[in-house]
């Protein structure tokens, strides 16, 4: 499988397009092939093919789960090539890459297998009543640069099993893997059922506003979120929004500094921090502030920062040049308002979008790296001497999405952790996911949730059928 000639999927066809756009290699800021950009005539074709084949993909469970599984293993035969092409255009380690791409296979098989609710309720009386589940109808999924095969298959796996059909348009900075995977479905998924657009945010702003879509799936910036919101409520549409975080980690005085900060590095540094629901903000007790930030420094400083497809490389470039710039910017703000650098701090001269992993000593809360999301190889360590203070400052945010805390007293780590204010909390860890639990946000960090059944749930309605007992 080459990605020289990725094209959209339409209504089970390559569907070739007249215009197109450049892709980028972020390791060497070199374009590397270009990508095809989707027409108002093919937007429309895909909603009619989806809608066309929602009628008989909505009464056939058995046909969803069994096309599922064909689509996961077609996938799995290409494993190798998809993650070679999501390093090329993403910038991720290889090693990061398969795990990508095995960890979203992995979604549409446990879809594949979900069984979906059916209640029975206890009436009383003489009628039964079941609650099901019934689909939206065509779903627009809008899927961002970070992660964009495992965020499409996870939108990809909920919209189908509940009986929707799909139009999918990845990031215009990463189409490739989602194209060739949508190249992927022709042959086991049926015509129609899943269509793979590519474009830009005029592209996403048209399927969210389209009437043909009766519920949207988007992840990406609060921005957008709150753009797509609006057209959605416009049309009464089901929408469900993953949108940014500024995570914060709360690190109890009697935490070991050298084991804290190998693990607070791996997590904060992964996919080079581009990472909705990671490490952004981090607040030490005075007493071990010091040692952490030196321990933090060292780990950071060993990191082996190079091209994805380099044996050995731990963290890859930032994927685009525009996200580099902004990385840059809340850098140098930083040490104008009194910031100190203990690791990284300077972009590398040379090709490519890369920055060192980056520890920020001396930061305070109204940094601007510290009260926005940074969304890059960057961690600004704040100090703090009281454990409510901590607490109110860590829940302090526009965003709720995850959090964690960090300690050897079992009993002070889950106090704490009761009180923060995200959709996922975490003891001694952060940014895991767990097959099944629901991946939602508080406040500006989105609406609705993703994860096993509740991606299901929230991509269909219920549906009540009661009979009357004769
Ligand atoms: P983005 O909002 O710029 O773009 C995301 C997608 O939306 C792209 O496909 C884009 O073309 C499309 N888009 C842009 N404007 C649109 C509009 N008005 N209507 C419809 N579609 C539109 O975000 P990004 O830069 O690709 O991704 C980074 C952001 O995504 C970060 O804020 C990050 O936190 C967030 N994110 C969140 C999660 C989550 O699950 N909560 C996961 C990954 C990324």
């Amino acid at each position: 499988m080459t990605w020289g000639h990725v094209q959209q999927t339409i209504d089970g066809r390559a569907a070739l397009s007249q215009e197109s756009y450049p892709v980028f290699d972020p390791a060497t800021g070199a374009q590397v092939t270009t990508a095809p950009q989707c027409s108002q005539r093919q937007l429309e074709e895909a909603l009619e093919a989806a809608w066309r084949a929602g009628a008989t993909w909505s009464r056939n469970e058995s046909l969803r789960r069994s096309a599922l599984r064909d689509f996961a293993d077609a996938l799995a035969n290409e494993a190798d090539a998809l993650a070679a092409a999501l390093t090329g255009e993403q910038g991720k380690p290889l090693d990061e890459a398969r795990a990508e791409i095995t960890g979203g296979i992995e979604i549409l098989r446990t879809y594949a297998e979900l069984p979906l609710p059916v209640d029975v309720l206890a009436t009383g009386g003489p009628i039964t009543s079941e609650v099901g589940r019934q689909p939206c109808g065509v779903v627009a999924a809008i899927i961002p640069w970070n992660f964009p095969f495992s965020i499409a298959m996870s939108k990809l796996g909920a919209a189908l099993l509940g009986g929707n059909t799909i139009v999918l348009k990845p990031s215009p900075f990463t189409p490739v893997t989602t194209l060739l995977a949508g190249a992927l479905s022709r042959t086991t998924l049926p015509a129609g059922v899943a269509n793979f657009l590519s474009g830009g945010d005029n592209l996403g702003a048209a399927m969210a506003r389209h009437p043909a879509t009766r519920a949207v799936t988007f992840t990406g910036s609060v921005s957008a979120g709150k753009e797509v919101a609006k057209v959605a409520a416009a049309d009464l549409k089901r929408v469900v929004l993953e949108l940014g975080g500024n995570d914060a980690a709360i690190v109890l005085p009697d935490a070991q500094p050298a084991t804290v900060a190998a693990d607070l590095c791996a997590i904060a540094f992964r996919n080079c921090g581009q990472i909705c629901a990671t490490i952004k903000r981090l607040y030490v007790h005075a007493s071990i502030h010091d040692r952490l930030v030196e321990e933090l420094a060292r780990q950071a400083n060993a990191l082996k920062v190079g091209r994805g497809t380099d044996a050995g490389v731990q963290m890859g470039p930032i994927q685009n040049r525009m996200q580099l710039q902004r990385i840059k910017d809340l850098v140098a703000q930083a040490v104008v308002d009194g910031a100190l650098i203990a690791a990284g701090g300077r972009a590398w001269h040379g090709p490519g979008y890369f920055y060192p992993p980056t520890v920020i000593a001396q930061a305070t809360d109204v940094m601007r790296v510290v009260k926005e999301e940074q969304f890059g190889p960057v961690l600004p360590v704040l100090s703090y001497e009281n454990l409510d203070d901590a607490v109110a400052r860590a829940n302090d945010s526009t965003f709720g999405l995850t959090s964690s805390v960090w300690g050897n007293d079992p009993r002070t780590l889950r106090e704490v952790a009761e009180r923060l204010d995200a959709g996922v909390v975490n003891i001694n860890t952060h940014d895991v996911q767990i097959p099944g639990a629901p991946f939602s946000g508080r406040r500006w960090s989105g609406i609705g949730a993703e994860g096993g059944i509740h991606g299901v749930l929230a991509l269909t309605d219920p549906r009540v059928l009661n009979t009357a007992g004769r």
